[in-house]
């Protein structure tokens, strides 16, 4: 059996008045993920456990399959883990954005979606000014999205460093963030370690040229979703699968590395609408001939709905059903044993800017999916086809046999 699980990252909303009403989903033309529900079948599930934050990091690790309540010890560390960074047992990695503050708010958790080589120049710039006041070291990574390793001190220990209480940058766009800055013992350093970044970064070349380019400037880092490593048992273990895993997005790329499977090596991936599709796509495809499963991850629509704009959330989706899901449907029709599921790992909200809890649609067709007799994809159909797994990484678990899927089994 071929398994193949496509994340549209975000995807799933409430209705929208400027879209008449309807969710990006509904408003958004997705031929392929209506005939994935017309030859199988829709439902809700959840991948955040009730209680948990509705981050990326929650909901993909149920994508995998993987119970977030035993697995999840923090973002950081799994984007660590894809950079091959060990951390000591007295270390703790911090997610570190680069970020844009304009009068005491936040304008832009991702500083104008600043290049990666720009960054890269920021990040070294911080190591070197902040690097000798604080026990930090800075690595680089994707367009803002960057790491920080910080050891246990007399200040902040381990305890006080993983309990620390960090809110995620993108849940307070355009707000005020003085009341969201981490709290809890040991705050102090990590306070100043983002204050002192912010005498640091807006005199550099680069963000001098941005302003120049029209573009927003980095003017603060973002120290948050901080964890040591995490213990993630491998899918040849776990499900006696090989698989791959293809994203632009570090965490999901970790968690890849952490499940012992292959990360691909895309050229042209953004995590943004004009990501490098069919080549993510045509990856996948040829990694399945020689293993069980792919994971393929698409980050545009969780971004343009943080960004709070309908038209290139209904675009991301659409690009998504067009390019991706419907080329993995076309392999599912013809590998007679096969199955593919496609879903979201959380509510993004084009009203809040930020994610939601709560159940989400799933889709699956192909070898042992029931048939439900629907025929369109999204939370509506979903909510009204009765089935509704509360543990959603239970459902994706069941998926991963080769039996039947047994919707009984999910509960
Ligand atoms: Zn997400």
């Amino acid at each position: 059996m071929k398994y193949l699980i496509l994340v549209g990252d975000g995807m799933a909303d409430y209705p929208v008045p400027t879209l008449g009403n309807r969710t990006p989903i509904e408003a958004a033309d997705t031929p392929a993920m209506d005939a994935v529900v017309a030859r199988g079948m829709v439902g809700q599930f959840c991948p955040i456990p009730e209680g948990l934050p509705p981050g990326s990091d929650i909901g993909n690790l149920s994508m995998f399959g993987y119970n977030p309540r035993e697995s999840f010890r923090g973002r950081a560390p799994i984007e660590a883990a894809n950079q091959g960074i060990t951390l000591a047992d007295n270390e703790v990695a911090f997610r570190c954005n680069l970020v844009t503050l304009e009068d005491g708010r936040m304008r832009d958790f991702t500083a104008d979606h600043i290049s990666s080589e720009e960054a890269a120049e920021l990040v070294v710039q911080l190591n070197a000014h902040l690097g000798g006041e604080f026990p930090a070291v800075f690595h680089p990574g994707v367009s803002y999205r960057h790491l920080c390793i910080v050891p246990a001190t007399p200040e902040a220990s381990l305890a006080a460093l993983v309990s620390m209480n960090c809110t995620p940058p993108h849940n307070i766009t355009d707000q005020e963030y003085a009341p969201h800055l981490p709290s809890g013992e040991g705050k102090e350093m990590i306070r100043a370690m983002m204050r002192r970044s912010q005498e640091v970064l807006p005199e550099l070349p680069v963000n001098q040229a941005r302003l120049a380019a029209g573009k927003l400037p980095a003017t603060s880092i973002w120290l948050w979703g901080q964890g040591k490593a995490p213990h993630m048992e491998s899918y040849r273990s776990k499900f006696g699968l090989t698989g791959a895993v293809v994203s632009a997005v570090d965490l999901v790329k970790g968690m890849g590395v952490l499940a012992g499977l292959d990360v691909l090596k895309v050229d042209g991936t953004t995590g943004w609408i004009d990501t490098n599709y069919e080549g993510k796509v045509e990856a996948a495809l040829q990694a399945l001939e020689t293993r069980d499963f792919v994971f393929i991850h698409l980050e545009a629509p969780d971004e343009t709905a943080h960004q709070g704009k309908p038209d290139l959330k209904v675009k991301a989706i659409e690009d998504f059903d067009h390019r991706v899901v419907a080329r993995c449907l076309e392999y599912v029709e013809g590998h007679p044993e096969s199955r593919m599921l496609v879903a979201p790992d959380h509510f993004t909200l084009l009203s809040t800017k930020t994610h939601a809890s709560g159940p989400v649609p799933f889709a699956a067709c192909g070898a042992g999916i029931p048939t439900g007799g629907q025929s369109a994809y999204s939370e509506n159909t979903a909510a009204a086809s009765g089935v509704l797994i509360e543990d959603g990484y239970r459902l994706i678990q069941q998926f991963l046999q080769p039996a039947p899927l047994d919707l009984e089994h999910c509960q």
